[in-house]
C-alpha cells in the first residue's frame, strides 16, 4: 500500500527545465533575462540586510502593493503577491476549484497547469490549438464548463499573442479566466490589464512575473491582479508569509524603475527581431513571438538531434515534444539572450546544420 494520496501516486510531477550549476554555458531554456535587475534593486536588499530581519514580513505586502496598484491604474486591494507566479497559480487552484471539477487550458502551452489540477484532484481538459496556434473553432464551448481556464497570453512555448476579443469569448459561464501574463512585457504593445475592466472582469484574475521583463527570477516575485472579491478570497488561502522580507524588497524597487525595465525589453525586443530573420535564413520556421523566446522548427523535423548537438557546444535550448491525437508536435524554444549569446547559437546551428 502506498502511503500517497491517490493523485501524488498516479501523477507524474512537474519537471522544471534544467539548470546547470556550473558556469560556462550559453543557458537558453528558461526564459531567463540575460541582462541585469534595476540597481534600485540592490540598493533596497542592501538596506533591508542591515535592517530587521529576525522579525517577519508584512503580510499583506503594504508597499509592494501600493506600488503595484499605481502601475495597474487600480486599487491596492486588486494586488496579491506570491512566491513567484507558479505559487500564485496554484493559490489559485486551491480557491476556486473542487475536486472533480474542470480545469481547461491551450495546448500545447504551460504544462504546470495539468499537474496543479491533478494535485487538486481536478478533471485537466486540453484544448488543442491548431497548427498555427489559433483556438479551435469548438474552443468556447469545451472552456464553458471549466471552473479555471488559465490562458497564457502571449502563449509559452509558441510565443505568439492572441486578441482580447478572441479571450473574452472563451470565459467560462460558471468560472473564472486566469490570464497568465508572464510575457506581457516583451509583447510590441504591452497591455497593462485592460480585459479586468471590461464587463466580464470580476470573473478574470491577471497573473504576473517580475521572472524575466524585471531580470528577478531568482527572487520568485509574482502577484494577482483581480477584483478584490475574487483577491478577498485568494487571500484565505495563501500561507501567512508567502513573501520574505529580501523579495518583498527587491520587487518593490524593481517595479519602482519602469524606465530601467523599458530599457531591457526594448534591448529584447530589438534581439529577437534580428534572431527570428537569422534563424529564418538559415531555414527555420519561427512563431512572431511577443515574448523573450523564439519557438523554432525546422521542415526536416530533426529538433532533439540539433538541441544534443548544441548542448555538447554548451548551449542550453529548450527541446519540446507535445504528443497529439495525430502524431507529435516538437520545437526548439530559444530564449532570446544578449546579443552575443544569439550570434552564437546561430553560429553553432549553422555548423551542426
Ligand atoms: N507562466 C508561464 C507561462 C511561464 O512560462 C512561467 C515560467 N516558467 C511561469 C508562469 C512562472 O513564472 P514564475 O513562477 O517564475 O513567476
Amino acid at each position: 500500500m502506498s502511503l500517497f494520496r491517490s493523485q501524488v501516486q498516479q501523477m507524474a510531477g512537474y519537471t522544471p527545465g534544467e539548470q546547470p550549476q556550473e558556469p560556462g554555458w550559453v543557458k537558453l531554456n528558461t526564459n531567463e533575462n540575460a541582462y541585469p535587475p534595476s540597481p534600485l534593486v540592490l540598493e533596497a536588499v542592501q538596506q533591508v540586510l542591515t535592517g530587521r530581519l529576525n522579525v517577519y514580513p508584512d503580510p499583506l505586502a503594504t508597499e509592494f502593493r501600493e506600488v503595484a496598484s499605481e502601475l495597474f491604474h487600480v486599487d491596492a486591494d486588486w494586488i496579491l503577491p506570491g512566491n513567484g507566479s507558479d505559487e500564485i497559480l496554484t493559490i489559485l487552484m486551491r480557491t476556486f476549484v473542487d475536486p472533480n471539477e474542470i480545469v481547461s487550458a491551450p495546448y500545447p502551452s504551460y504544462t504546470l497547469y495539468e499537474t496543479l489540477a491533478e494535485i487538486q484532484g481536478a478533471q485537466f481538459q486540453n484544448i488543442q490549438l491548431n497548427s498555427n496556434w489559433s483556438w479551435p473553432a469548438n474552443a468556447s464551448e469545451k472552456a464553458a464548463k471549466s471552473k479555471i481556464l488559465f490562458v497564457p497570453n502571449p502563449n509559452a512555448p509558441s510565443g505568439n499573442r492572441w486578441q482580447d476579443s478572441e479571450i473574452l469569448e472563451l470565459i467560462p459561464s460558471q468560472g473564472v479566466l486566469v490570464l497568465d501574463e508572464a510575457y506581457g512585457d516583451f509583447c510590441d504593445s504591452p497591455h497593462q490589464c485592460e480585459l479586468l475592466k471590461s464587463n466580464s472582469g470580476d470573473k478574470i484574475v491577471v497573473t504576473r512575473t517580475l521572472s524575466k521583463s524585471y531580470s528577478l527570477a531568482g527572487i520568485r516575485f509574482g502577484f494577482a491582479v483581480a477584483h478584490p472579491d475574487l483577491i478577498k478570497g485568494m487571500r484565505k488561502v495563501k500561507d501567512s508569509y508567502n513573501c520574505n522580507t529580501l523579495s518583498l524588497a527587491a520587487a518593490t524597487a524593481a517595479l519602482k524603475d519602469q524606465k530601467w525595465m523599458q530599457a531591457n525589453t526594448d534591448q529584447i525586443r530589438a534581439s529577437r527581431t534580428h534572431f527570428i530573420s537569422e534563424v529564418r535564413g538559415l531555414g527555420f520556421e519561427t512563431v512572431e513571438s511577443q515574448t523573450n523566446f523564439v519557438w523554432c522548427t525546422h521542415p526536416d523535423g530533426e529538433h532533439e538531434r540539433r538541441y544534443q548537438e548544441l548542448k555538447q557546444r554548451k548551449i542550453l535550448v529548450r527541446y519540446m515534444k507535445f504528443p497529439l491525437q495525430e502524431g507529435t508536435r516538437d520545437g526548439l524554444r530559444i530564449t532570446v539572450g544578449t546579443n552575443d549569446e544569439l550570434q552564437q547559437v546561430i553560429d553553432a546551428l549553422r555548423e551542426i546544420g
